[in-house]
This record gives structure tokens, sequence and C-alpha cells, in this order.
């Protein structure tokens, strides 16, 4: 069957990255590295594996799971229409997707909890400012097929020492409980009623929230909301089930000494929170000090088609992280182990050689092609951020040697030739 292939336009303009984008660059794609393998690190030894799902779903994933409601649905959501006429979303984040991934797979036939972790991007259409960007990125947890307090005192635990391990201090854990689906439908009851009074001071969207769903008002962020909603009394009545497990959960915290603050007011933007929710925030961040937020989702596998299933996660912003990490906290050693520095020209052959049985025995290093001066090599070596530059020709390699220059320490000595990788080896290992 033909179909009729959509009229394209150019831009013949210069090209940018779409507003609410950007490129990471190699200086700071390091800082990444550090935070990935970092987080990476602290998974693995609190027993997360790592589970990667699309970046493209089908469109009612997020809205059956988020919600119709939300915000990120309602008005954050790229959506867009394929060829096959398919209703396709970018992801705004990634539970909904691990969930499908968990049913779908059958996950958790294969043990009893699935504890899973993600890292990767994520998109909402929203007004770009600092700190939020329209494609951002994530990296969270996912602990499915457990309603023990414990697990939610092991997620908070997790959250806390990874800002601990990026050196992120001066955070504050902020929890609070929406207990079951009949605790849930009482809190909204409960607010609808504190709230209505209010409404004719409250913002178009607010007004359309109360509706909708009444909760989403605490999260709006238009400041005049923020005021009339912080003198609310936004006290939650939990059955007793629920109150047990919440009490659990803070004394499991208290036993492991993090410090939280129950506030009841992190009522977070997603529908499919139960029980525990929580967010980590970071004062110096400002307005969008928010990094991380995550809570229990125990109807959601269930609502999505799957076996009732409870479940708990978080998820940071990375570029919030970032945000929050001061550059000289990051411990990032040279880049690069040696440079190899040709004075004579003819000798770039042996050095292109050197170069190649180093880099067999692991050693990171390189050299320039391009018959710079010895002054733009030591430049280029500087820049590249060698610890050492092995410098190729004149007198000493007459004498069969090299100079061996120490970026660090600045200081040069020569070395027998046939010695020079053993004593690069010896420093690296
Ligand atoms: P916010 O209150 O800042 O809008 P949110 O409640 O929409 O956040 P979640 O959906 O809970 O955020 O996502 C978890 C984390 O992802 C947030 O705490 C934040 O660090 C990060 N995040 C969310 N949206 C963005 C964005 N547009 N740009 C950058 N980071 C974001
Ligand atoms: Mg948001």
């Amino acid at each position: 069957m033909f179909r009729v292939v959509q009229r394209l336009t150019v831009n013949h303009t210069m090209l940018k990255a779409l507003r609410g984008t950007k490129d990471i660059l190699p200086d700071e794609a390091r800082l990444w590295q550090y935070i990935e393998a970092s987080s990476r690190y602290i998974f693995s030894i609190y027993g997360y594996k790592e589970i990667r799902t699309p970046v493209i779903e089908e469109a009612s994933l997020f809205i059956r799971s988020i919600g119709n409601a939300t915000d990120i649905v309602q008005k954050e959501m790229y959506v867009f229409t394929d060829r096959g006429g398919r209703q396709i979303a970018l992801r705004p984040e990634a539970t909904a997707s691990v969930v499908r991934s968990y049913i779908e797979n059958s996950i958790g036939n294969k043990e009893g909890l699935s504890k899973l972790f993600y890292i990767g991007p994520m998109f909402r259409s929203e007004r770009p400012q600092k700190g939020r960007q329209r494609q951002f990125h994530q990296l969270g947890v996912e602990a499915i097929g457990s309603d023990a307090p414990l697990l939610d005192a092991e997620i908070i635990l997790l959250a806390g020492d990874l800002l601990k391990k990026l050196n992120i201090h001066n955070f504050k854990i902020k929890i609070n409980s929406l207990g079951c689906k009949k605790d849930k439908e009482k809190i909204l009851e409960d607010h609808r009623k504190a709230i209505k009074p209010h409404l004719k001071s409250l913002c178009d969207e607010c007004n359309e929230r109360y509706e909708k769903n009444v909760l989403r008002v605490f999260d709006c962020k238009n400041p005049e909301c923020q005021k009339i909603v912080s003198k609310i009394d936004a006290a939650n009545s939990l059955c007793k089930d629920c109150e047990g497990h919440f009490k659990s959960v803070k004394s499991a915290l208290d036993e492991l000494k993090v410090a939280y603050e129950v506030d009841p007011r992190i009522v977070r933007g997603l529908d499919y929170y139960t029980k525990t929710v929580f967010e980590i925030v970071q004062e110096d961040l400002g307005a969008k000090d928010a990094i991380c937020a995550g809570g229990r989702y125990n109807n959601l596998i269930q609502d999505m088609g799957g076996k009732s299933t409870p479940a708990t996660g978080f998820a940071f912003g990375i570029e919030r992280l970032i945000l929050a990490i001061k550059d000289s906290d990051v411990k990032s050693g040279p880049s690069l182990d040696a440079f190899i520095a040709i004075v004579d020209k003819d000798k770039f052959k042996q050095g292109f050689a050197l170069l190649s049985s180093l880099r067999k025995k692991g050693i990171a290093c390189d050299i320039d092609y391009e018959d710079k001066s010895l002054k733009a090599q030591m430049r280029k070596a500087e820049k590249l951020g060698a610890r050492f530059v092995i410098i190729f020709g004149g007198d000493e390699f007459k004498k069969g040697k090299v100079a061996l220059r120490d970026m660090m320490k600045r200081e040069q000595r020569e070395v027998e030739l046939e010695d020079i990788t053993k004593e690069i080896c010896d420093y690296t290992a």
C-alpha cells in the first residue's frame, strides 16, 4: 500500500539545538560520566539491575498511568502521530515504561522482588529555564513486588547515599503518606473542603485542578497560590493499616539515622502514587529545588493490566544534580596517561609504534599528527590533561633514551627507551 509522504520544509538558516535542549560537550560529559558511574556503583551495592526501555511509547501508556488530568499529560507531553497513524509519545518519565516492560516481559516471575534502575533522557514541553529543560535526564529506581515499609526506607536511604557519594549536602528529605486508594479519596475530599473557600483567590488553573484533581493545587508553582495553600491545614487522615505502614517507614528511617521531615503538602503531581511519597530538595537550587521525587504506587501494575503488585521508586533529575554539584567537588584525575611528542619528524614511526603498544597495555595515550613544533605539542599535551609527556628525538634519543616529563610535578628525566612502557605501566597500575 502506498501512503502520502508528509511534505517536509527545509530551514536554510544556521541550524541550532532546539529550545530547551542542550549538547553535552566533552568537558561537561566528564561530570555526567562521574554522576552515572557513581549512581551505577550505589545502585549495584543496593542490588538494583539496569533496565533500558524505548524513548517512544504508545501515548496511552502515560495517559493511563500518570493520569489524564495531570500537567504532564495535559500540557507537557510530546505526542505525535506516526506514519502508521499511531499516537506516539516521547516518554515524559520512566516509571510507566518500566511497569509496561515489567508486565510485558513477566519480569516478576523470575524473582519475588524486582529491583531495577534506569538512566536516560525524558521529554516535557515546558518553558525552559535554569534546571528545567524540554529534553532532560533522569536516573531512578523501581522496586516492584513488596509493600514492606523497610523497602520504602531502603530507597530513601539509597537516594540519600547517592547524594552523599556525589558530595551533595544541604539536602532535605520530605516525606508524606497518601494512604491506600480509599484514604486518597478521603484526602481528596478533605482537601476539596479546605480549598473551597479560597477558590476565588487561586489561579484559573488551580480552579480547574480543584474540579479535576484537587491534590494538584498543592503542586501549583504560582507563588500567590503557594502562599494561600501553605496556610491550609493539610493534615491527612489515614486508615489504621496505612497509618501503621507510615509509622514503620518513619521508625526504620529513624533507626537508619536518616534525617527527614514529614510534610503533608508533598502530594506529587502524578496520579499513581499511594502510601509513602517523598521529595528531596536542595537548598542552593532556589525555586527549582526538587532534585528527587518518588514514592509508592501499589495499584499501578494492576491498573495497567498486570497482577496486583505493590511497588515503589524514585527519580533524580540529572541536570539539577549537576547544578547542585560544585565542580571542585569532582575528583577528576588526568584524562590522558601519556602524550608522545615527536621532536624529529623521522622518529614518528617509532613514536607511533610506542603509542600502539602502550594502548594495547591499556594506557590512555595520544600523539599529534600535524607535524607541529615541540612547544605546540607540549601545549596540546597540557590541554588534553596528559599526566606524562614522552619526548621522542633530540640528543637523548641518540643515546637510546627518551625524556619523560611529569606534567603534574613539572619534572623531567631521561629514561631508557626500552624501559618507558614499564615506567608508565608501573605508574598507572
Ligand atoms: P518540578 O516540580 O520541578 O516540575 P516534577 O514534580 O514535575 O518537578 P517529577 O516528575 O517528579 O518532577 O520528576 C523527578 C525529577 O526530575 C524532579 O525532581 C526534577 O529534578 C527532574 N525534572 C522534572 N522535570 C524536569 C525538567 N523539565 N527539566 C529538568 N529536570 C526536571
Ligand atoms: Mg514538572
